[in-house]
């Protein structure tokens, strides 16, 4: 018989975690392709809140699928020590973990990983395989492998690491490496999440482009996936279709970085298929829009098709900031941009835009502004993303050598519960107290 391989998705390591339609993308595509290879797969999840195997873990949605993962109190990093806040594990119990992880061994282990400053959550992982399967070859992938591929390979014990997140190229690494190659590459247009394998159907991720035609310094999204590429329509809307039909899925999560370029050609005809074949799906664009291809035609179209959460990127409401790190709106367009949403009908509790506190050279009167432009003169909620600069942006090239070895010694400074503290600018006292203003202004909105 068949010897298994499992595809692990492992646990989160931090200061604070939400599952805001955080699915297992990555690793689901490579169950599907292994499983398009006549495989047989395993697949475990770490972060699965319906988890019900030991007894305390409870089905927890609060909306549109989104909800809070268990989480277990941890001792810190000794390179954490100094942050005063507690470090949790999220995800399932260990013990479930152990009862997912089968007698026989497996021919080989595939572990993913999502952000950089995760990466102990598949260190652990990597090291419970070890000893459970000390023969068994552990290969480890995703974004934390590709930003971080030499800490990977020298701290990780994984037998191989991937430093790509092409899907073709992982894939065709994966196979070389397990030697299940069958000589034809798999298509990535064809290889989609198996969700059959999610133990949380409520709401699913969707992308139905790679990459973004910006480059903004402080994003990888270049680097990750070199070219920017979008999906037939056609092929979009036949797996909506398949979710909806298959698992009952309403809520959907685009995980695109740029779904509206070429907008008549792409997001307007999936947007359309959606309304004509009356899926009666709830969209959700928690990557962020960019406002400058927002129009009165894709506006409406998205409204019609289901849309329930808008977010635009915005990074920065100082415009010289703002050109500076991409150059991708003006306050014009912006203003403009909304105002076209409120016209196709959208309240003020469903909108929302994106703003950074500790970019180069902002300040914290920055973020103010950008609070009360956002609310107060658009009439949209302000969501706050604290900074921190991503080995392989331009920032980071640009920051000072001794941030830079910082941050390459150790990905966990790339948090920006940690960064923010010792960038100096942006310190935690004064990241609550501007997360307190947006929460006052965007409750108000909410209501
Ligand atoms: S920040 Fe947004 S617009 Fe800029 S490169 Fe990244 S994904 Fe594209």
């Amino acid at each position: 018989m068949q010897k298994e391989i499992i595809v692990i998705n492992p646990w989160i390591y931090d200061f604070a975690a939400y599952d805001c339609w955080v699915r297992p993308f990555g690793p689901l595509r490579i169950v599907a392709g292994l499983k398009e290879r006549g495989l047989s797969v395993r697949f475990i999840d770490c972060m699965n809140r319906k988890d019900l195997g030991t007894g305390n873990d409870k089905d927890r949605d609060a909306s549109f699928g989104c909800g809070k993962f268990k989480k277990t109190l941890i001792e810190k990093p000794a390179s954490l020590r100094d942050i005063d806040r507690p470090y949790f594990r999220y995800g399932i119990s260990k013990e479930s973990f152990f009862q997912q992880l089968p007698s026989k061994q497996p021919k080989a282990v595939l572990v993913g990983s999502m952000m950089t400053y995760w990466y102990p959550g598949a260190f652990e992982v990597i090291q419970i395989i070890k000893k459970r399967y000390p023969r068994v070859p552990v290969v480890l992938g995703g974004i934390y492998a590709a930003l971080y591929p030499e800490h990977a390979r020298k701290y990780s014990r994984a037998d191989m690491v991937i430093s790509e997140t092409n899907f073709e190229k992982v894939f065709s690494n994966l196979e070389r490496f397990l030697r299940i190659s069958h000589g034809s590459s798999l298509s990535t247009e064809d290889v989609l999440p198996a969700y059959e394998f999610y133990g949380n159907k409520t709401a699913v991720a969707v992308r139905t482009s790679e990459g973004c035609p910006f480059n903004c310094s402080h994003c990888v999204s270049r680097k990750l996936a070199n070219q920017y590429k979008q999906r037939s329509p056609e092929k979009v809307l036949e797996e909506l279709n398949k979710y909806r039909q298959k698992f009952k899925t309403r809520d959907i999560a685009f995980y695109d970085d740029a779904m509206l370029v070429n907008s008549e050609n792409h997001a307007e005809r999936i947007f359309k298929g959606i309304v004509s074949s009356e899926m009666d799906l709830r969209l959700h664009f928690p990557n962020g829009l960019h406002a400058c291809f927002l129009n009165n035609k894709n506006a409406e179209l998205m409204k019609k098709a289901g849309a329930v959460t808008i977010r635009l990127g915005l990074e920065t409401s100082n415009w010289l900031i703002q050109k500076n790190i991409g150059n991708k709106i003006t306050e014009k367009a912006f203003l403009r941009a909304v105002e076209t949403l409120f016209d196709a009908d959208f309240q003020p509790a469903v909108l929302g835009a994106y703003t950074m506190m500790g970019l180069p050279g902002q300040k914290p009167e920055d973020v103010l502004q950008d609070i009360a432009f956002l609310t107060d003169k658009c009439g949209i909620q302000a969501f706050l993303a604290a900074y921190s600069p991503i080995p392989g942006s331009k920032d980071f090239a640009n920051m000072s050598i001794h941030i830079q070895e910082k941050l390459l010694e150790e990905p966990l400074y790339t948090n920006n519960t940690v960064f923010s503290d010792f960038s100096g600018v942006f310190d935690q006292d004064t990241i609550r107290s501007m997360r307190k203003i947006a929460s006052g202004k965007n409750k108000k909105l909410q209501q």
